[in-house]
């Protein structure tokens, strides 16, 4: 296994942009954007949002001796939430994360609509170049909202000679994208104005033509959407532990921290039985 080191760097807002009403892309910059020169684009990272008042990143420090995370004061501990990096162009000196844009109830969504130029944010991210899907000549990619960044970057790597459906729910009509791929992919857009309260990907994804051989899934969405396309793609499809990603992407009710170590447990859970 590669052992990656870990980047830290505080960047600030230059610009950003709204790419359909629920969708918003936040450029950031700064002294250290080139430090993320080697990292893979589609890979997640940590956001650390700074507390009210404060324009200014204090990044947790980990304690060896104790082997545990330093507490921080309420008034420099910094939000983190997990997001994806989108992009980034060393010319314009540049990354960019786009957040989906569901209300004020969470500090990241709520951080990306405020933001405005010069506003601070903290990147935690692993340096190095990684595989970030499985190589086959099917595809299966379903998401809601907050998949499009990783999906994004993994259609726009596809060869022309894959073939392949995806499955993607945003708000509403308005919010559909134009997603670049030069592969033969078929899109299924559905919309769902509340994703809290459950989704269409389940239903959708058990009504599709699956592809028997050379496959590989990629499903990244709420808890019980996760959960359940796994379950049915692994025990019902049989498709093996290779061919599938799943990863649940936050959980109705619950913020994203509260909700890290039930997500992971469900993911392993699932592929032991
Ligand atoms: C590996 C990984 C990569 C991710 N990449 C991205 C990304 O690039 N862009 C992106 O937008 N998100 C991404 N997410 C999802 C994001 O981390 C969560 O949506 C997170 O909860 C947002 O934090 P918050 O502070 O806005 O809300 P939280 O404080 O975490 O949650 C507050 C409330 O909002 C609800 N909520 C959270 N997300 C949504 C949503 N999308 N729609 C409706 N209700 C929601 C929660 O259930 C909770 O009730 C990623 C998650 C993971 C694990």
């Amino acid at each position: 296994m590669k052992n990656f080191k870990t980047i830290q760097v505080e960047l600030s807002v230059s610009r950003k942009k709204y790419i359909t009403p629920h969708y918003i892309r936040v450029f950031l910059t700064g002294e250290q954007v080139s430090m993320l020169e080697n990292t893979t684009v589609g890979v997640n990272n940590k956001i650390l949002i700074p507390p009210k008042g404060l324009n200014k990143i204090y990044f947790p420090e980990f304690d060896y001796e104790k082997m545990q995370w330093i507490p921080q004061p309420d008034e420099i501990r910094p939000i983190v939430r997990t997001y994806t990096h989108r992009g980034i162009d060393l010319e314009k000196n540049e990354v960019w994360i786009d957040f989906v844009a569901h209300g004020d109830e969470g500090p990241a969504s709520a951080w990306a609509i405020n933001a405005e130029k010069g506003d601070v944010l903290g990147i935690l991210m692993k340096d190095g170049k990684t595989e970030l899907y499985g190589k086959a000549d099917h595809y299966l990619l379903i998401g809601d909202a907050t998949a499009i960044p990783v999906i994004s970057a993994i259609l726009e790597d596809l060869p022309s000679t894959a073939k392949g459906t995806c499955i993607l729910e945003v708000d509403s009509k308005i919010d559909e994208q134009n997603l670049e791929t030069l592969a033969d992919i078929e899109f299924i857009w559905l919309h769902n104005e509340h994703p809290q309260e459950g989704s269409q990907l389940v239903d959708t994804v058990k009504k599709l033509n699956l592809p028997e051989s050379s496959r590989s899934g990629y499903v990244a969405a709420e808890f019980s959407s996760v959960k359940e396309i796994r379950r049915y793609l692994r025990k019902e499809k049989h498709w093996k532990q290779e061919e599938l990603y799943a990863y649940s992407y936050w959980k109705s009710g619950v913020a994203e921290d509260k909700s890290a170590m039930e997500r992971h447990e469900e993911n392993a859970e699932v592929e032991a039985k």
